[in-house]
């Protein structure tokens, strides 16, 4: 399991990290259902892009956090990630955090995109729905879990990017 920094400030409970990672996978499998309903590959290749932005998020952000390999991790991730990656010490954590994120964008921003294009050529119910499920999810419940429930009480919180999106 490597370096575990046990003396983290907290331990999140099993049931927050469920509830932290319940809405980001349901985007990833709704985003994956509509671009399944445009074009099998599209669909396919998105499902990949996840996974590839989600393990890049666990080589390049999560090893230069406080909440690396501890139980303080509001998702679980610090977790995982120390499983395969070394802890990356002395360096900014806001800039690295604001220089990678950007590789998770297109998982939110592909499915609506080629969805309102879809229904610019053709109206279609079921992507229409699809769509408004993903909206729902990725748009809100995402941002107001890792907000309000997973980060609520993190002692990182004043030095974390993206709940403080204001500070330079
Ligand atoms: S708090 Fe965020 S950056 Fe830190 S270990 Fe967890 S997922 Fe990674």
């Amino acid at each position: 399991m490597g370096n575990k920094n046990l003396h983290c400030q907290r331990v999140v409970p099993f049931w927050l990290l469920l509830l932290d990672n319940l809405p980001t996978v349901s985007m990833f499998f709704l985003g994956t259902a509509i671009l399944i309903r445009v074009t099998l590959w599209l669909g396919i290749g998105y499902l990949f892009y996840a996974g590839f932005a989600i393990a890049w998020f666990w080589a390049h952000i999560c090893p230069h956090c406080h909440h690396f390999a501890t139980f303080g991790c509001p998702c679980g991730y610090g977790h995982i990630s120390s499983l395969f990656f070394k802890k990356k010490n002395g360096t900014n954590f806001r800039r690295i955090f604001r220089k990678n994120i950007v590789v998770l964008f297109p998982c939110w921003f592909i499915p609506p995109v080629v969805t309102i294009y879809v229904l610019l050529q053709q109206f279609d119910r079921a992507l229409f729905v699809l769509m408004i499920l993903f909206s729902i999810t990725a748009f809100l419940l995402v941002p107001y879990v890792s907000k309000f429930v997973g980060c609520k009480n993190c002692a990182s919180r004043s030095n974390c990017p993206w709940i403080n999106k204001e500070k330079k």
